[in-house]
Parts: structure tokens; C-alpha cells; sequence
């Protein structure tokens, strides 16, 4: 992009600070980190919450950044570097893309809707790629940020755009129709996410067809079109299931096909899902391509081809300590923009390795294409690339450490699993390649059963935790027990990237493991025992200190090892009674302090122990002034102002007027608040999930399981899935008392749980060997489980063995 400045400064109503003239730049940026930043770059400084990019503006002048829009006049303008002044940077940002938008005239797709957004697009992108140089959204990228950066994906080469918006409240959609200005819109479906956003669903409802305002087709299902405003109702081109006014009616026939009936035309169609969301989804697109004008042939012969859309970036565990982030169902520029940048974020093994498939970007010639490829790697400085494909492997020939094979058959005949070692390898390809070959093969060997952990949801709640909280207190964030059976490490590196102040663990190897892993946020050891303490000062692990005979050993302790003013943290016992100093200790606590400069008084905090419990509130208070009162009279003692905190995640919910200068957030980052009214703002993190094994068919009177606990009455279809009390599993859930989800629907479990087993009852359900069983999720709430077994959440998610896989996964 070449552009006078002054036209710049109109487009985003800016004024300028800098000496250039003309604005030249090949790429837009909003994320400091990205390795991707250079001359080229014109950067947005957006102005989040809790990340500011103006912070950053001096490191990326460093890397070669000169143009900047951003909304704080510098203090001290940097020479040659270009300043355009907006009041809002987001705002700007958005009116850019729209900008840039507007310069293109072909048609375009705008989808939205509560479910199948995003597998509507990949599927039509899939459908109507051989004809059209197709641009879409990467991933779910549909929100006020994410659009834009999928509009300026658009090049000169693109004839057809399909893209996605998602909203969560009122007012978004105006804004990215702007940015999206399509010409046929798509309304998927409308459910019940976001419902908190909006006052009703007709306000969520009329919020979403803004979308249509300038769209000359609206595609939807028949039964919504009588709410859409007259003059879009004429614009309607409709399908459905049962409304014979539809433009497009469709019915499954008993051979599992499914009939297309317009006005004109009767055909049918094989479709490879037959559950009734892919449905919805399949008819959503099959209008669409009717609406294209598409013969009846091609559709049928297209549609049969349609695959599972996998947009999630999954990192797992690999053979020699290898992490392996599995991306192998896509590769077009932009997804790999996106995967790259993820890689430098989760890395957790310095080296990286690319392992790429050809890319398949219609639009430009493939030597550009992979020019820019080629840029794309090695500003990304990945230490060893591996391209499988006959483009990619002829093209990226000349790339230091690059090593190409022209199939994945190829490459894996020659591949070894000792030639990956302690590397995080980003495994990216398109679906024809099948790299799924290869990340089985690098994924570390455990068995099926395994906890998914949404690392977008984690973002999610502690995001909303801290909109309870002044922008300047502090946040520690416990992970201990293994992050609540979460998985310390990724929580933690994630943590790290979103800037939180402090992490908390109960022991000092948990701490230890986390210092090992890279992790170097300054780390609280709940629970130091003595003979943890010189491990702890020698990977700086900050110690509780809770008792007079605690703090004299480790003052010692620190002594001998010269330390100088090594922080430590007061804990204060205020009725929780577990440990911590009380009123009568604090003169001696002062007169140890006092005279030495070995140790340094980081903070002073205390634990609550009801701040969910609405009887014990005036407990909870009387606590709090007392923690006020005894945490005075040590600063006081020592003239010192240290941070002081006390609330947890229920007592941040609850208490929020005194969350002082920082919080312990504990369960809530996980996903579990303190009642269904919290619960139900925060989201889902963790999926226990596993398979069936076995399914067979029992006759009446036959018991299932050891004791015979269990007794059929009738015929009785029983799946037998992997998963028993060693995994984590409470016995007491057995027996009919608790049950599981496969394909959305309940199995009770049947007999005794056995240690590595358990049988369900799946009598008249359709499913098969294979199929995905739901331990707890979104469908079974941990809360559920709880409460049902008479126990806490805390309990039944820190009790998930260890031999259960991890599986992270980002949107
Ligand atoms: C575990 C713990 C927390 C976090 O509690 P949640 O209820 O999970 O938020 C806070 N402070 C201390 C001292 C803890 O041990």
C-alpha cells in the first residue's frame, strides 16, 4: 500500500506528527509481539485493557517499524518515525479496514449466526473454491478485531470474499458490516450464546441482520424470515425442513440422502453427516451455491466431498519432549500468520520447527506466493522448516536449514522420530496431505482418554475477573495442583503473555518445574518446607512466610546464601486458622525484620475462609478489617507500604471494595465460579472425554461388572468406555447414580466403576465403537458431578490422574 499521508489522515480522521509525505506499507499489525513486525509495518497501537501497544512503541522502532497510528501524543517524538494521532486507535483501525474494503468490488459473503459461522464458511470456501481466488476469515476470526484483519488479507488476485462476524453485544454489528459491506448475507442459527449481551433475543436477533442492511440476498431459514424488517424480507432466499414457502425445502430420504426442492428443480444429494446441526449447515450451503446459480451435478458431486471442519490449533505432548502444535487441516498465507505467532507464544522448547505442506492461496502466482513464504519464515526465525509438497519443496529450496519432500509418504519413509528432540514443532498442511499421518506419529503414545483444556476460555474468565478490578491491582494467579488438574505449564506461559503480576504454588517443586519450563514471572511458594528452602533461592521462589520459627530458619537460611533483600510474603492468620502469624506475634515479626536488609517484605495477605458463604458474610468482613488492622501495624513497624491482599475468586466476585493492591484468583480462571449467576458468565475450560471400546448387547437378567452390581431387564446395549477410578473417577459415580454424554445424549453408567473401565447403557442410542464419550464438559458440568457426589469442583478436578493426556487447544 502506497498512500499520500494526508489522504491517510482523512480516512482515519487523523492528524500527523512525523516529516514523511506518502505512507508506504505491505502489512498491518495490532500485536507488538509478533516477529512478523518490521519496515513494512504500519502499526495500530491499540489501547486494551490490560495491554497497551503505545508501551511498546520504542522496542518496535528497534525492529524497523516507522509508521504508527496511535491515540497518545508521544512525549518525546521518535526522529523519522511517523505518528498519525487518532482519538481511538480500535476505531481507526476498523475504519481502515473499511477503507481498504471499499476498494474492492466483488462479491462478498457475511456470515453470522449464534452456531456453524465457521464451518458454513470453510465449507463454501471448499465448495466454490475450484471456480472463484476465494479470500475468507482465518480460523473464527470474527470479532471487532478479528474482521479487520481478515478484510486486509484481501489482494488485488481475489474475485469472491466470505467472511465471518460474531457479536456479543449491541452496536458491533454496524461496525464490522462496514468493514465486511457484503453483498449476500448468511444467517446461520440463533441460540443462546451471548444472551447476556442484550436484553432479549429479539434485541440479539435484530442486532445480527444489521449485518444485511446492504446485502442484496438474505440466505436463512424460512422460520426467521417473518422477523426480518419489511424491506429486507423481499431480499430473502430461503430454505428449510419443514415450511413448504421456503425457497429451497429439504428432506432426508430413507436411503440417507438428502432431496433438494426448489421451484424448479427436484435432485438429491449424498451427505457424509447426518446429525441435524451438519444438516442445518449443509442446507445452509447448499441454498447458497442454488442461489450461485450451480448446476445440480456439481452440488451433488461437491457436496459428497465435505469434510469435519477442525479450526482448533491443539498443542500436545511429543516423543523426546517435543511439543507439537497440530494445525493439520488448513494452509493458506494467512493461517500461517497466524500459526507462526502462535508458535512464538506457546513455544515451550526454544528450537522450533515448521513442518509445511504446499500452501493453497488462490490469487496470487505461486513464485510470489512463496517469495513471501519464504520472508514469512525467516523473520519468524525458525530454526528448521520442512516443506512437503512439489511447490513448496522447489520454491523454498533456497531457505537456510530447509529441508523439502515432494509427498508425506516421501518424507515419512525417510523419517525418524530421533531426529525430533526437545523442539516445539508447529505442524501445519493442507487436508489433502493427510499430516495427521505425521502428528500421530510425533504425538507422545497415552491412551484415548483425555482432559481438553480451552485456552481461549482461560483467557476468557480471567479477563473477566479482572474487569471486576481497578486497572492498577495486581493479579496472582494460584496454579497450584498442577493448575487445578488444568496443566500448570501452558496455563502458566499463557498467563505470562496476558501479563498477570504473580503465580502461586503450593510446593516448591511445583515452582521449581514451572522456573525449569521457562516460566520467569515471579512465582509464591504457598506451602515452603523447610527442606525446600536453599532449591527455592536458587530459582528465586518467593516463600510464604506463616510463623515466627518459619521465618527465623529461612532469614538464616537466605543469610548464608548473601541474599540481599530477598522477597518474601507475610501470611497472616485472620480465622481461617490454617497458618499464619497472629496478633501476638507481630511485635517480635517486627523486631526480627527490622534490623536486617537480607529479607525484603514483598506483601502481607491473609485467606478467607467464606467468602462464598452469603451466612458468613459478616464473618468474612470482621476478617478483612482485622487483616486492615494487623497488616497496618506491620508496615508501620517496618516503614515499608507492601502490597497487601486477601480475596480469592469468590471473594473478588463478592468483595470486590476490597480487593486492595492485589487478588489471589484461583478456581475462576478455570471456568467454575461461585453460583450458577457467575458460572454462567465465565467459560467452559476443561473436557474429560474419551471412547468407546466396546459395544455389545446383553440379555435380560445378565449382570454387567465385578459384584454383579448391576442386573438387565430386558435387552440391554452396553458400551464399555476406557476410563475408571484410576483415572480420577469417584466409584461412588457408578452404579446408576451417574452418568455420561455420547452425541448429546445422557448414557447412565452401569454396575461398579472399575479401576481403568466403566460400562454405560446405551440402549436405543445411536452410536458405534469409536464414538466420543463426555465424562464432564459443557454438557455435564464439573459443578454438576459435585454436587451431585457431595463434594466440590476443587475436588474432582485436581483428582484427574496424571496419566490422563492434556490436550490445549486455541480457537
Ligand atoms: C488456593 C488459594 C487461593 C485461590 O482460591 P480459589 O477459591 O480457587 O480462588 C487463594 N489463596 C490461597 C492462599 C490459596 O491457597
Amino acid at each position: 500500500m502506497r498512500i499520500k499521508v494526508s489522504d491517510f489522515c482523512k480516512i482515519v480522521s487523523a492528524s500527523f506528527l512525523g516529516e514523511a509525505t506518502e505512507l508506504v506499507f505491505t502489512h498491518v499489525s495490532i500485536d507488538s509481539r509478533s516477529l512478523q513486525n518490521n519496515e513494512q509495518t504500519l502499526f495500530f497501537a491499540l489501547d486494551g485493557k490490560h495491554h497497551d501497544g503505545h508501551q511498546f512503541i520504542s522496542d518496535l522502532v528497534q525492529k524497523g517499524v516507522v509508521n504508527f497510528v496511535v491515540s497518545k501524543v508521544p512525549a518525546s517524538p521518535i526522529v523519522n518515525v511517523s505518528y498519525f494521532i487518532v482519538s481511538n486507535t480500535l476505531v481507526a483501525f476498523q475504519e481502515y479496514a473499511a477503507y481498504y474494503r471499499s476498494q474492492f468490488a466483488f462479491p462478498v459473503i457475511g456470515i453470522t449466526g449464534s452456531r456453524g459461522k465457521t464451518v458454513v464458511k470453510e465449507w463454501l470456501n471448499f465448495l466454490i473454491n475450484p471456480d472463484y481466488n476465494v479470500i475468507k476469515s482465518p480460523k473464527s476470526y470474527n470479532s471487532q478485531v478479528g474482521v479487520p484483519l481478515s478484510v486486509l488479507g484481501i489482494d488485488h488476485k481475489h474475485n469472491f470474499g466470505i467472511f465471518e462476524a460474531g457479536i456479543s453485544t449491541v452496536n458491533e454489528m454496524r461496525v464490522l458490516e462496514k468493514i465486511i459491506q457484503p453483498t449476500i448475507g448468511i444467517l446461520t442459527s440463533i441460540g443462546t450464546d451471548h444472551d447476556e449481551g442484550f436484553v432479549d433475543q429479539d434485541e440479539k436477533l435484530n442486532e445480527k441482520f444489521k449485518l444485511f442492511v446492504h446485502a442484496d440476498t438474505i440466505i436463512l431459514e424460512e422460520d426467521l424470515a417473518p422477523l426480518l424488517a419489511d424491506e429486507n424480507r423481499k431480499k430473502v432466499f430461503s430454505w428449510s425442513f419443514t415450511s413448504n414457502t421456503a425457497d429451497v425445502l429439504f428432506s432426508k430420504t430413507n436411503r440417507g440422502q438428502l432431496l433438494v426442492k426448489t421451484s424448479r428443480s427436484e435432485f438429491e444429494v449424498g451427505v457424509p453427516f447426518d446429525d441435524s446441526v451438519s444438516l442445518s449447515n449443509m442446507a445452509c450451503c447448499i441454498t447458497t451455491l442454488l442461489y450461485l446459480k450451480y448446476d445440480q451435478t456439481v452440488i451433488a458431486e461437491r457436496m459428497s466431498k465435505l469434510y469435519r471442519v477442525e479450526m482448533r490449533l491443539q498443542v500436545k505432548n511429543g516423543v523426546h519432549q517435543c511439543t507439537l502444535i497440530d494445525d493439520s487441516y488448513s494452509a493458506d498465507f494467512q493461517s500461517l500468520k497466524i500459526a507462526l505467532d502462535f508458535l512464538e507464544k506457546h513455544k515451550t522448547q526454544p528450537t522450533k520447527t515448521v513442518i509445511l505442506s504446499d500452501i493453497f492461496q488462490s490469487g496470487l502466482p505461486e513464485e510470489e506466493l512463496y517469495q513471501q513464504v519464504h520472508v514469512l519464515l525467516e523473520s519468524n526465525k525458525i530454526n528448521r522448516v520442512i516443506g512437503i509438497g512439489p511447490a513448496i519443496s522447489k520454491y523454498l529450496a533456497g531457505l537456510k536449514n530447509f529441508y523439502g519432500y515432494v509427498s508425506t509418504d516421501a518424507f515419512l519413509q525417510k523419517f525418524s522420530m530421533d531426529d525430533f528432540q526437545q523442539e516445539t514443532i508447529l505442524v501445519k498442511g493442507a487436508r489433502g496431505f493427510h499430516f495427521e499421518k505425521i502428528c500421530s506419529l510425533l504425538e507422545e503414545k497415552t491412551h484415548e482418554t483425555v482432559l481438553e483444556i480451552n485456552l481461549n476460555a482461560v483467557r476468557h474468565n480471567l479477563n473477566f475477573y479482572r474487569s471486576k478490578l481497578k486497572p492498577t491491582t495486581k493479579v496472582m494467579v494460584m496454579v497450584k495442583a498442577f493448575g487445578y488438574g488444568n496443566g500448570s505449564f501452558e496455563i502458566a506461559k499463557l498467563l505470562a503473555h496476558d501479563k498477570i503480576d504473580y503465580l502461586g504454588v503450593a510446593f516448591a517443586d511445583e515452582g521449581i518445574a514451572l522456573r525449569k519450563a521457562g516460566i520467569q514471572l515471579p512465582i509464591i511458594v504457598m506451602n515452603p518446607e523447610i527442606s525446600a528452602f536453599s532449591a527455592m533461592i536458587a530459582y528465586d521462589l518467593e516463600p510464604e512466610i506463616y510463623s515466627l520459627k518459619e521465618l527465623r530458619t529461612f532469614l538464616a537460611f537466605a543469610q548464608e546464601k548473601n541474599a540481599y533483600q530477598y522477597p518474601i510474603h507475610l501470611k497472616l492468620d485472620t480465622g481461617m486458622h490454617r497458618l499464619g502469624f497472629i496478633s501476638k506475634d507481630i511485635e517480635e515479626l517486627i523486631s526480627i525484620l527490622k534490623p536486617t536488609n537480607v529479607l525484603e517484605v514483598k506483601t502481607i495477605f491473609s485467606h478467607l475462609s467464606s467468602s462464598d458463604v452469603e451466612e458468613y458474610r459478616d464473618f468474612t468482613l470482621q476478617q478483612i478489617a482485622d487483616f486492615k488492622i494487623q497488616s497496618k501495624r506491620i508496615s508501620e513497624g517496618l516503614q515499608i507500604s507492601p502490597i497487601r491482599h486477601i480475596l480469592n475468586t469468590s471473594g473478588i466476585y463478592n468483595f470486590p471494595e476490597h480487593q486492595m493492591e492485589m487478588v489471589r484468583l484461583g478456581i475462576g480462571l478455570y471456568g467454575v465460579g461461585n453460583d450458577a449467576v457467575e458460572t454462567a458468565q465465565l467459560e467452559h475450560v476443561s473436557t474429560l472425554k474419551t471412547v468407546i471400546l466396546q459395544i455389545r448387547t446383553v440379555d435380560d437378567g445378565e449382570s454387567v461388572g465385578y459384584g454383579r452390581k448391576f442386573r438387565s431387564k430386558g435387552l440391554t446395549r452396553i458400551a464399555t468406555i476406557p476410563i475408571g477410578y484410576a483415572d480420577g473417577i469417584p466409584r461412588a459415580w457408578g452404579n446408576e447414580k451417574g452418568y455420561v454424554y455420547i452425541k448429546e445424549c445422557k448414557a447412565v453408567i452401569i454396575g461398579s466403576i472399575c479401576m481403568d473401565m466403566m460400562m454405560v447403557d446405551v440402549s436405543g442410542m445411536d452410536c458405534e465403537e469409536g464414538d466420543e464419550v463426555i465424562i464432564f464438559g459443557k454438557e455435564i458440568p464439573v459443578t454438576e458431578l459435585a454436587t451431585k457426589l457431595g463434594t466440590i469442583p476443587y475436588e474432582i478436578m485436581t483428582s484427574i490422574s496424571q496419566r490422563v493426556k492434556r490436550i490445549f487447544y486455541q480457537e
